[in-house]
């Protein structure tokens, strides 16, 4: 339930419904808005009786959520939720944000040789997984915290800030020192407690769309992590099982401009995992910022036929580059632009002592 109160509402009418809420057993969540402030009222079990708070002074109306998913709902909040990872690298509004690098961290040269290669091709931010959840057990795992290391110094050689996967609580604590945004990836989209976990930690969150997952399943997910109190999340559609074996995934272009009619979070294509070849990666991230995304996520390896994981679905860096001059003309053409890549800090400045190492 949402409660909205009048524009000359005053700040003790505010705090008189906030605790009413509370008498009532449920939390009140207050959200002061450009003309006016709206109150959620959170842990609605869809029986609660708004006629007590309707008759408070200054309570303009009282909106009965109707979605299962609440805050992330536009009912709840009708304009764009802007998640930001670094001066200048905001998801929602605008500009779309490209997130590019390779599906693991390898080694120093290999994340570095990726790193500097996708910042020279336009990325606005760097991904590169450290904790890999890989179908087999006997496949490569990722470097772990030595991979946080090196994401770290990429970020100090590059500018770029990190989005990188945990796969559990104790790593996603772990990922919250190192990296700018945590993902939460597609067989982890229902693990709640890990939801829960990083909706505790508060920093941005990149969740992506299970590979059996309805829309609706997405947003009760996200829906975890604001319950939290955590409002700085990001979806990502990734690709859907299907019967067809002809792609790895289908990718699901439609649930773009369907997510954002439903929910005021950012919602962003991964079309490398969900087309899971290289040669479809790019149309489909031509696509994808046509249908409206506010950005991609494309794996980029600087020598993909050497990749422990995910080389047949991996950009070289000169395609990247000519995606991003397209991506460019796309966004222009729908009133969009893609985001700069951001300044590189002084101490990352090429010659300087600092940038040799972390
Ligand atoms: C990834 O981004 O490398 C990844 C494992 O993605 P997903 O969770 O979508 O499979
Ligand atoms: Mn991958």
């Amino acid at each position: 339930m949402l409660v909205v109160m009048q524009n000359h509402a005053t700040p003790d009418q505010i705090d008189r419904v906030v605790k009413t809420i509370e008498e009532m057993g449920y939390a009140a969540r207050p959200m002061p808005g450009e003309t006016r402030t709206t109150v959620g009222l959170v842990g609605n079990d869809g029986r609660v009786d708004g006629s007590r708070i309707e008759s408070l002074d200054g309570v303009a109306e009282v909106i009965h959520v109707s979605k299962p998913y609440k805050q992330v709902s536009r009912e709840w909040k009708e304009e764009n939720t802007i998640v930001t990872l670094a001066p200048g690298v905001s998801f929602g509004g605008t500009d779309i944000v490209i997130i590019a690098g390779p599906c693991s961290v390898e080694s120093e040269e290999q994340i570095l040789s990726a790193a500097r290669a996708v910042r020279d091709g336009g990325a606005t931010a760097l991904r590169g997984g450290a904790f890999k959840p890989r179908s087999s057990p006997y496949s490569f795992q990722g470097l772990g915290k030595r991979g946080l290391e090196l994401l770290a110094l990429a970020r100090r050689e590059t500018g770029l800030p990190i989005v990188t996967e945990a796969l559990d609580e104790e790593g996603a604590h772990l990922v919250a020192e190192y990296a700018d945004c945590i993902q939460i990836g597609a067989r982890n989209m229902q693990n709640y407690s890990l939801l829960r976990a990083v909706g505790r930690i508060g920093k941005p969150v990149l969740l992506k769309r299970g590979m059996a997952a309805t829309i609706t399943d997405l947003l009760m997910s996200a829906e975890y992590i604001l319950a939290e109190g955590n409002g700085q999340v990001i979806l990502c559609e990734r690709g859907i099982r299907s019967f067809d074996t002809t792609t790895r995934n289908l990718f699901d272009l439609t649930a773009i401009p369907i997510v954002q009619r439903l929910s005021h979070l950012p919602m962003i294509g991964d079309p490398s995992h969900g087309t899971g070849l290289r040669d479809k990666v790019i149309p489909m991230a031509r696509a994808a910022v046509a249908a409206g995304a506010d950005g991609v996520m494309v794996e980029v390896h600087p020598t993909p036929d050497r990749a422990l994981s995910d080389g047949g679905q991996s950009l070289y860096p000169d395609q990247f580059a000519r995606l991003v001059i397209e991506l460019r003309a796309i966004t222009s053409a729908i009133g969009r632009s893609v985001a700069s890549t951001p300044p590189m800090s002084r101490q990352a400045l090429p010659g300087t002592a600092a940038a040799a190492r972390v």
